[in-house]
């Protein structure tokens, strides 16, 4: 009789499909937040993107490995700057001890990087060691040679939701500022607030409006 045939071990998903997993908590996530959810459902919907992010990264593709050296002095700071926040000393290993708990901002000054030491993070994302409870700040240039997918994706995606909220934010000082000699625009102003708050930009009138004030050209249509 013949032996058995030994139960093949469970495929582990393709980097597509943990990827595009990873999106679909993110985003489904942002979008409870921005639809003001239940705090019930915002945790839950937080911890999803956490759990995607580990399996992610746990399933130890390195779709970043070609990616690293582009330029010598700068792939040896930046592996320099990990170990030494790092309790293990090798470059994978150190990796993993790291998570993105999602915290995230844009400085109106520049920051330092704490991997590469660069000077000119604008956008900064918080990684914290779980084995040291260390944490630091990098910018989301240095992530793009992390070798962990999961946070790259994340960090990702949290730096266009941050430049998104800065474009609206400069949109509204525009709008303040061209009511200042725009009477039409500072009748409407609190609604045209509304409006930049809600869709990111105002309608078209309102648009070349606020762009003859500033003594910018108007928008091509
Ligand atoms: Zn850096």
């Amino acid at each position: 009789m013949q032996p058995p045939a030994p139960t093949p071990a469970a495929p582990t998903p393709s980097p597509r499909l943990l990827h595009a997993r990873l999106m679909d908590a993110l985003k489904r996530e942002d979008h409870l937040r921005k639809s003001k959810a239940a705090p019930a459902a915002l945790a839950a919907a937080h911890e999803a993107v956490t759990d995607a992010m580990v399996a992610y990264d746990a399933a130890g593709f390195d779709p970043l490995e070609a990616s690293v050296p582009h330029a010598r002095t700068y792939a040896v700071r930046m592996h320099g700057g990990l170990l030494r926040h790092s309790v293990a000393q090798e470059w994978h290993e150190a990796v993993r001890e790291w998570r993105y708990g999602r915290s995230a901002g844009r400085s109106m000054t520049a920051l330092v990087c704490d991997l590469c030491g660069c000077l000119k993070v604008h956008y900064w994302f918080e990684l914290t060691n779980t084995v040291t409870g260390r944490t630091i700040r990098v910018g989301s240039e240095c992530i793009q040679n992390w070798h962990s997918p999961g946070i790259v994706t994340a960090i990702n995606f949290d730096r266009k939701r941050l430049e998104k909220a800065h474009k609206r934010e400069l949109r509204l000082q525009d709008l303040e500022k061209a009511a200042e000699t725009d009477a039409w625009l500072r009748a409407r102003l609190p609604k045209l607030r509304q409006t930049i708050e809600k869709y990111g930009k105002v309608f078209d009138e309102a648009e070349d409006r606020v762009r003859a004030a500033l003594g910018q050209p108007p928008v091509k249509r």
